[in-house]
């Protein structure tokens, strides 16, 4: 028996993949181009279980001990984790220690410690670069005058491997208001490329914006409300 929980969130999960699917239809992109990340933030394990019997490998998380919890939790399964929230500098090693993936390194020194404090024996960590596309005083992420130069710097560290870069824009409702900010995000990557660093991944759009981030060439999409539903309050 699955409770309704679960068939809704196989029936969103379904739809999300549906949806990215007819954005890269819609947008001549090369189908199955685009990841799905989970971002399973203050969802019960029993929902990323549910996802993980859909097919869903991928899963993102904001808060270091609720990610640690839900690893520990589901440590038999083949999950990839994506760590999506702010970073402090004095919790570096519970990321490095703990995920494969992180979206959010904004500073060089926030890089640097993640690249000495990633265990030796794991491959290394996986990063995007957040850029502040929006320009908001309020919104982390690097300033995009610094991207080149911080890109590079990151791209020399020996146990991350720099994959892209990443953004959280100002929320707006307009389709070609989203489309700029990604487009700018799509942009600063096209030059850092020109450069002659390997990137390969842009990580934009969320549950209210992803057809604008597959039109300027997203390649993850990290969607939260759209595959589990509204989120509960508390964290569980
Ligand atoms: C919460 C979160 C998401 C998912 O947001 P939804 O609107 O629920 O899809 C994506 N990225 C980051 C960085 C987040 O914190």
């Amino acid at each position: 028996m699955t409770t309704t929980d679960e068939n809704d969130i196989a029936t969103r999960l379904a739809a999300v993949r549906q949806r990215i699917r007819d954005a890269e239809l819609t947008y001549g992109r090369e189908p199955g181009s685009v990841a799905l990340l989970a971002v399973s933030k203050r969802q019960p394990v029993s929902a990323l279980r549910t996802a993980l019997a859909e097919g869903q490998h991928a899963f993102g998380e904001n808060y270091l001990q609720e990610g640690a919890d839900k690893r520990e939790a589901l440590a038999a399964e083949a999950i990839e984790w994506h760590f999506v929230g702010a970073i402090q500098s004095n919790k570096t090693r519970a990321v490095a220690e703990g995920f494969d993936w992180v979206h959010t390194v904004d500073r060089l020194k926030i890089a640097r410690r993640l690249s000495e404090q990633r265990p030796e024996g794991l491959p290394p960590l996986q990063c995007c670069l957040q850029v502040n596309v929006s320009g908001e005083a309020s919104k982390s992420g690097a300033e995009p005058a610094a991207v080149r130069e911080l890109a590079h710097a990151i791209a020399a560290l020996p146990n991350i491997r720099l994959r892209g870069l990443m953004t959280l824009p100002e929320a707006v409702s307009e389709f070609d208001a989203q489309r700029a900010a990604f487009r700018r995000l799509r942009e600063q990557q096209a030059e850092l490329i020109d450069d002659g660093l390997a990137l390969d991944t842009l990580s934009m759009g969320m549950s209210n914006d992803l057809e604008a981030a597959v039109a300027e060439g997203a390649t993850m999409v990290r969607l939260g409300t759209a595959v589990f539903g509204p989120r509960p309050e508390k964290q569980p």
